[in-house]
């Protein structure tokens, strides 16, 4: 396993982490323990970055770390984090924090994360007076948080506004070949800043893989798998400190775990002729993040807006009607409902036109 240094902080991490949002609902149904199993496996393979967060897994993923942890002897390096949607106030913050605490079964945590920043104004929201920020530094003065951190799906201007704020030690935002370009002023601006970079969805919701073909020029070699080197781009990058997949097996942890034994650094020069070769409109793929999944009309705008990737990736519109009923089992003819209420933009973490989407694939 190769290490990097996390930020100023100067702990040793594992270049691949541990993700804690994918564990199979058929074995934690009965209990944490089969899963914990994965976590401990995972750390027996060096792994000693683990990420987690409270409703993750219908909120077994803290309960299911906990459980591995309570087995290890030290030497490894939890995340977990709380939403605006957790807590108001500092003091249920400090309950939020507490709980979790509990759950993982250790007396502090590594990195406590603000969750899900969107933009500068829930950045604001998280830093008003008495709010979650405060709780978080008021247990951090106890010795109950190591270190604040922050997750983002924000553009990479507003990250940058962010880590150059200070206050962070580490940062959590979805990257991988599809958008690297699009959020490289981010990177490299917390990589600057001395802050810790985390990479989750680094797969692209599983659309890198399926579309394998589109990304094969990610591949040093034809017999590689695109998934594989999809990981192993991001791992080589000297600003990514940890590259985060989600983890449901132990053959993708062993796979996981190669790509971090031969990822080879990543030079701008290489980076650069890569960006060259993605068109601008994959940043507006859908990754698939399902942050939308609350349409007042029950429109399941996730699948829906994972379905009309295949018309970015493959220039036609048919294809979408395929993956809907093909893949989701779901009929084109429901995005008609579609109000045009909006809710489902404002939370869509890639800033998609939702709307005009719905309504291209209710004409199908
Ligand atoms: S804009 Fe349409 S798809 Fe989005 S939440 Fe409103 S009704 Fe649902
Ligand atoms: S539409 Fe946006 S919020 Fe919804 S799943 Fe796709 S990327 Fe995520």
């Amino acid at each position: 396993m190769t290490y990097k240094t996390f930020g100023k902080t100067g702990y040793k991490v594992s270049a691949v982490g541990f993700g804690g949002m994918r564990f199979k609902a058929e074995e934690y149904r009965d209990g944490p323990e089969k899963c914990a199993e994965l976590v401990l496996y995972a750390k027996e393979l060096g792994i000693n970055y683990f990420d987690t967060a409270p409703g993750y897994c219908d909120d077994m993923s803290e309960i299911i770390m906990g459980t591995a942890f309570r087995q290890m002897k030290g030497g490894f390096f939890v995340s977990t984090k709380c939403g605006l949607w957790n807590a108001k106030t500092a003091d249920e913050t400090r309950a939020r924090i507490e709980k979790s605490l509990k759950r993982l079964h250790v007396d502090a945590i590594d990195f406590y994360n603000m969750w899900s920043i969107k933009n500068m104004e829930e950045y604001r929201a998280y830093m008003k007076k008495g709010g979650i920020f405060d709780g978080i530094l008021k247990a951090k003065e106890e010795g109950l948080i190591r270190h604040v951190c922050a997750s983002t799906h924000a553009s990479g201007p507003d990250i940058e506004e962010i880590v150059n704020d200070g206050i962070i030690d580490g940062v959590t935002l979805g990257l991988n070949a599809i958008n690297f370009a699009f959020r490289r002023q981010g990177v490299k601006a917390a990589h600057a800043a001395g802050v810790g970079v985390v990479v989750m969805n680094p797969l692209g919701g599983g659309v890198i893989p399926r579309h394998a073909g589109r990304f094969s020029f990610l591949r040093k070699s034809p017999d590689e798998s695109v998934a594989k080197a999809a990981l192993e781009f991001l791992i080589g990058q000297p600003e990514i400190t940890v590259t985060l997949p989600g983890i449901s097996s132990r053959g993708e942890l062993e796979e996981n775990v190669a790509a971090a034994d031969s990822a080879a650094a990543v030079s701008e020069a290489e980076m650069d002729a890569l960006a060259g070769r993605l068109r601008e409109d994959l940043d507006s793929l859908c990754t698939c993040c399902a942050y939308c999944d609350e349409c007042p009309a029950g429109i399941k705008v996730p699948q829906f807006m994972d379905s009309y990737n295949e018309k970015i990736l493959t220039g036609e519109i048919k294809p979408v009607k395929s993956r809907l009923i093909n893949h989701w089992s779901l009929a084109a003819s429901a995005a008609k409902d579609c109000t045009a209420c909006g809710q489902c933009e404002k939370l869509c973490t890639q800033k998609l036109p939702i709307i005009k989407r719905m309504s291209e694939i209710a004409a199908l």
